[in-house]
């Protein structure tokens, strides 16, 4: 089955189309047939990048060029141009017609989904409720199943895939914050988390790796992207995360600040004369690494400023390895013990120098990396990178959310009950 995921940012759209059913997800042999991405959606000057990826004729082909995109349904409409161009050669796909379904990253779930599901009328009407609590990623999704609604027809089958849904199996006590108990319940406040798609994928992933079973996945699972959190995965179940409400919170991420005392905002407003939006800007898109070090949001600029001496840059990178090893200490805390730390996200997959930081000085819990497989596991290599004589072992595992995804489509489309699907083959 060909399965097109979509990614709708306010001003982007991204997509995959991967080719998946049961033996594939059995064997592990889900294809990436496509993938591209449109920026600056809204504007004249729109970029697109288009790449045809797996033929049998083993020829790639790329498609790049800029012109004015209105919104979602113009993105997806040069999509469907592209597709049916004679150039553009997919292995079984010459126009949207090959398209069986799709597949939806969609931000905000809250305490409607526990697992992703298929979209009708009463799903959207749910959608737009929530738009309350993710009023800068709700709106673009449902930008983008409107749109391909209207581009695909109403008769294609349309799969929500929400990244709160692994952490709905969160208990009350983790996820209340200790403010009065009506208003919690009366606005639903209460820690949602993020990212569950890639922190469900650690689980699996790891049971594909070392043959666990779902009940012996005792993990923390650590995503470090731009935007970073930790999920503590007892028995394969998501028991508490480090964004909250909102994906603010937690880590120091690359723009945003992550765990503060929230009178802080307060006192931003009164002392810097700003208004409530101003200061939350600042805490979204000012703060953590750019913030800090005055320099860059990426980790790669931080880590070269830090070597040369940069005060700031170091204190960035301290700073930042700092909360997460705290947050590790927690967490294995709370799970008495875990089996393994998993790394993923730009900077879990890559960076040597952080996992080093992160995992050194862990005699308590009988941690320890090896030197050699910690710098040579990069650029989507997986494994795990603990030292031999380690306690607890330590996995690097590239994240891959469209293919959760894609899987999820393909299952809910075939009716397939997903736990059955892909736990069953894993248990
Ligand atoms: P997003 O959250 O936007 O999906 P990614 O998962 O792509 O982000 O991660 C982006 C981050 O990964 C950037 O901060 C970048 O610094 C970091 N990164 C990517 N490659 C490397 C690398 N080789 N070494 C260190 N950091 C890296």
């Amino acid at each position: 089955m060909n399965i097109l995921v979509l990614n709708c940012g306010s001003s982007s759209l991204k997509f995959q189309i991967i080719s998946t059913d049961e033996v594939a997800i059995s064997n592990n042999t889900d294809k990436i047939l496509a993938k591209g991405l449109i920026e600056k959606v809204g504007t004249n000057e729109a970029a697109i990048s288009f790449k045809s990826l797996t033929t049998s004729s083993g020829s790639t082909n790329i498609y790049s060029v800029t012109k004015p995109i209105l919104d979602h349904k113009d993105a997806l409409y040069s999509l469907m141009e592209w597709l049916a161009m004679p150039t553009t050669i997919i292995d079984g796909i010459s126009s949207t017609k090959d398209i069986d379904a799709i597949g939806h990253r969609t931000v905000h779930g809250s305490e409607s989904f526990n697992s992703s599901v298929l979209i009708n009328a009463s799903v959207v009407s749910e959608l737009e409720a929530n738009i309350e609590l993710a009023p800068l990623h709700n709106p673009a999704n449902l930008k983008g199943i409107d749109a391909a609604t209207e581009v695909f027809g109403k008769d294609i089958s349309q799969v929500g895939v929400f990244d709160t849904a692994f952490h709905t199996t969160m208990p009350e006590y983790a996820y209340m914050y200790g403010i009065d108990y009506d208003l919690s319940k009366k606005h639903r406040i209460r820690r949602y988390g993020f990212h569950g798609t890639s922190h469900r994928y650690m689980g699996i992933r790891y049971r594909e790796l070392t043959g666990k079973s779902i009940t012996n996945t005792n993990i923390i699972s650590l995503h470090l992207g731009n935007g970073g959190s930790i999920a503590a995965i007892k028995n394969g179940q998501s028991i508490d995360t480090t964004m909250g409400f909102t994906p603010l919170e937690g880590l120091i991420m690359g723009t945003r600040c992550g765990d503060i005392d929230p009178t802080i905002i307060e006192y931003i407003m009164q002392k810097e004369d700003k208004t409530l939006k101003q200061t939350f800007d600042l805490l979204n898109k000012k703060s953590g690494l750019f913030g800090i070090s005055g320099i860059s949001n990426d980790m790669r600029d931080i880590e070269e400023n830090m070597y040369e001496g940069h005060n700031r840059s170091i204190l960035a990178h301290d700073m930042f390895c700092y909360r997460i090893k705290k947050y590790v200490g927690a967490y294995l805390s709370i799970m008495n013990g875990a089996d393994a730390i998993v790394f993923t996200g730009g900077i879990g997959e890559n960076d040597s120098i952080i996992r080093h930081k992160i995992c050194n000085d862990m005699d308590y819990i009988g941690m320890s990396l090896d030197k050699s497989l910690n710098e040579t596991t990069i650029k989507g290599i997986e494994g795990n990178i603990a030292h031999k004589d380690s306690k607890i072992a330590v996995y690097v595992i590239p994240t891959n959310e469209e293919l959760m995804i894609a899987r999820d489509t393909y299952c809910i489309v075939s009716n397939k009950k997903i736990l059955e699907t892909y736990c069953a083959l894993l248990l």
